[in-house]
């Protein structure tokens, strides 16, 4: 077997945000997902790991999710990338933290924003970008196969065993607020819709392998398969 995908789920913030860090063991290349908050701690696992930031990414810009973006572009300089329908979102931080009754984080420039279909590389990995609006307008989903992609986004040789050696056991999608275990994500915040989230997840997630591990934005990971078969809110 060849060296795996590295991938740290991290609890950060008062809400428990599940961050992740996905990195290549070869290049150390990685990306960082929903930064919500504890940036130091984060930078900590990624110094521990000999990681370099190459992307900030927030599912979606809920100050959960989005508190730490500033700090951690700052400390990285990474670029930081969201769907272009959660900048308004995201331009209303104060009023998030008031609700929340926490203080306002810095704010940073959005680098690039991502849409359905995009790309998302670190070493030889890839991430699908799926916009699956509902939670928010905005709300994305990262969807990566089992198979490492060489830098030309072919799929490795089977031939190149060096190359194909970079493998990801199964198919993995960071969900953001959208699909829970056994659960979804509510829709009664700015920019929900009930409507919308249940076609995203119908349309969009549902379809995946059943075998793919669902990294939601809270709580406990699950499969696709397993929601398919038992989340209340999906029959
Ligand atoms: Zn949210
Ligand atoms: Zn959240």
């Amino acid at each position: 077997m060849g060296e795996k995908l590295i991938h740290e789920v991290i609890p950060v913030g008062l809400l428990q945000c599940n961050c992740s860090i996905l990195g290549d063991p070869v290049t150390r290349e990685a990306i960082v997902v929903d930064p919500g908050d504890d940036v130091e701690r984060i930078l900590e696992i990624l110094r521990e790991l000999g990681l370099k930031v190459r992307a900030i990414v927030s599912t979606h810009t809920h100050i959960d999710h989005v508190g730490g973006l500033a700090a951690l572009h700052q400390a990285t300089s990474a670029p930081v990338l969201i769907h272009e329908d959660d900048l308004e979102l995201y331009n209303h931080l104060d009023t998030q933290a008031s609700w929340l009754g926490v203080p306002t984080p810095a704010k940073t420039r959005i680098d690039e924003f991502l849409k359905e279909g995009d790309i998302l590389r670190w070493g030889p990995f890839a991430a699908n970008v799926l916009h699956t609006p509902g939670h928010t307008p905005g709300s994305i989903s990262l969807y990566f196969d089992a198979r490492a992609k060489k830098a030309d986004g072919h799929a490795a040789d089977s031939g190149d065993r060096r190359m194909d050696s970079r493998q990801i056991a199964q198919p993995v999608v960071l969900a953001g607020d959208t699909l829970f275990q056994a659960s979804i994500g509510r829709t009664d915040l700015w920019g929900g819709s009930l409507d919308q989230i249940l076609k995203s997840i119908h349309e969009k997630l549902l379809p995946l392998p059943e075998q793919t591990i669902v990294y939601p934005g809270h709580g406990p990971e699950t499969t696709i398969g397993f929601e398919r078969e038992n989340n209340p809110f999906l029959r």
